[in-house]
């Protein structure tokens, strides 16, 4: 063949989230009634509110280049939401504006990671840290976490992992995939270990508000000033406004990191998105009752789903704190075979879910925890009804 791919793009497997999500997608043009529980999106629409933002800069042909790393009331309207919610205090210079989280999760990494370097990952992670990780050269370290610790790393555990290669860890709670969240005397012994051994925290608040019950998030940085200086929160609008398609994530931390991600920004995308910029400042500075709104529903259908999930014989699932996902245990239904042949892999399991009960879900091996499943419950409750009803149909047919 005349084509011949770089090392790393050959070596780069589609997000298998997106890959689901396109899958899904693909099915249902078919005509095929598929219940949906892949990719993790709002079913929510933008509120009316932010899209009237969007819609305005427009008709103010607010459409041209605006600066790489984003509009100052922008920045501002950042800056003010984490003085309001977080206590933390930044300065413009610490703040920049990215086309989505992934991308300044990407552009962060590239800033401060390479060859050489190893990086603490929690397991199960998602999807897209270990290979935005190789993509900068330096090697994920994956550390496992378990249910009856609340999937929170220990400094016990941690110490063993870290020696003086160790250039970060990437924290994320409320979680994807397992939605466990971080209690603040944890946190201050990952900061301590951190401030000690002379490594980054990663910290991915993108499910900041989407907690449920008494819990309310913490962010590591606003625990103490040596754990902020070397603190670097990756956040967006996406989960929080119901706007994933628009692109908008932002980065806090310090300055030289954030003009470095701009140099990266300056010489790639440019900047993100000027009518997306509008509208998320419309969304951080306007009413913030949509979330309620959001998080109600959520609620009603987190409680429905891990109720139905762990009334089907064999299967438990960890009880969700935060963000729109349930991970439950199918370990116990991968030694059973399906139509003559076992199970054995979430993989195989996920297929089968797919193409015989069209039902959507994402295998757990690709969060670094085989056995498992990951079910997002940001789908209307008939889907997840129907969904249900379809998984118990499956597992009754298995042998
Ligand atoms: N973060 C969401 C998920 O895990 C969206 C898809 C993606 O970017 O991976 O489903």
């Amino acid at each position: 063949s005349v084509i011949m791919l770089s090392k790393r793009a050959s070596l780069l497997k589609p997000s298998p989230t997106l890959a689901i999500n396109a899958k899904e997608k693909e099915l249902k043009a078919k005509g095929i009634d598929i219940a949906g529980f892949g990719a993790g999106e709002p079913d929510f629409n933008t509120p009316d509110h932010i899209k009237q933002a969007a819609i305005t800069a427009i008709n103010d042909n607010f459409t041209r280049y605006t600066p790489v790393s984003g509009i100052d009331p922008l920045k501002d309207a950042v800056i003010d939401k984490f003085k309001k919610d977080n206590n933390l205090n930044y300065k413009r210079e610490e703040i920049i504006i990215s086309c989505g989280g992934k991308h300044s999760l990407y552009n962060l990494f590239q800033a401060i990671f390479q060859e050489g370097d190893e990086v603490i990952i929690p397991a199960p992670y998602w999807v897209s840290y270990p290979p935005m990780v190789e993509l900068t050269g330096a090697k994920p370290v994956i550390v496992e976490t378990h249910e009856d610790e609340d999937y929170q790393i220990t400094s016990d555990i941690l110490k063993r992992f870290v020696n003086k290669n160790t250039k970060g860890i990437i924290l994320n709670y409320p979680s994807n995939p397992v939605g466990s969240i971080y209690y603040s005397g944890k946190l201050q012994q990952i900061g301590k270990l951190a401030v000690e051994n002379n490594f980054y925290i990663i910290s991915d608040e993108i499910y900041e508000k989407l907690t449920y019950d008494d819990y309310t998030h913490v962010s590591i940085a606003s625990l103490d000033p040596a754990f902020k200086e070397r603190t670097i929160i990756c956040h967006g609008v996406a989960k929080t406004y119901a706007m994933t398609g628009w692109r908008i994530g932002f980065t806090a931390g310090d300055a030289i990191i954030i003009k470095a991600m701009g140099n990266l920004q300056s010489q790639s995308t440019s900047n993100p998105t000027s009518i997306s910029q509008m509208a998320a400042i419309a969304a951080l500075n306007g009413p913030q009752d949509s979330i309620a709104t959001m998080l109600d529903a959520f609620k009603k259908r987190r409680d429905y789903l891990i109720g139905e999930l762990i009334s089907i014989s064999g299967i438990t699932c960890y009880s969700p704190k935060g963000a729109f996902y349930a991970f439950p245990n199918f370990n116990n239904v991968l030694g059973k075979t399906y139509k003559g042949s076992v199970i054995g892999t979430s993989t195989r399991l996920t297929e089968i879910l797919l193409e015989d009960f069209h039902t959507a879900v994402v295998p757990g091996v690709e969060f670094g925890k085989e056995g498992y499943l990951r079910l997002s419950f940001a789908t209307s409750m008939e889907i997840i009804e129907k969904g249900v009803e379809r998984i118990k149909n499956a597992v009754a047919s298995f042998k």
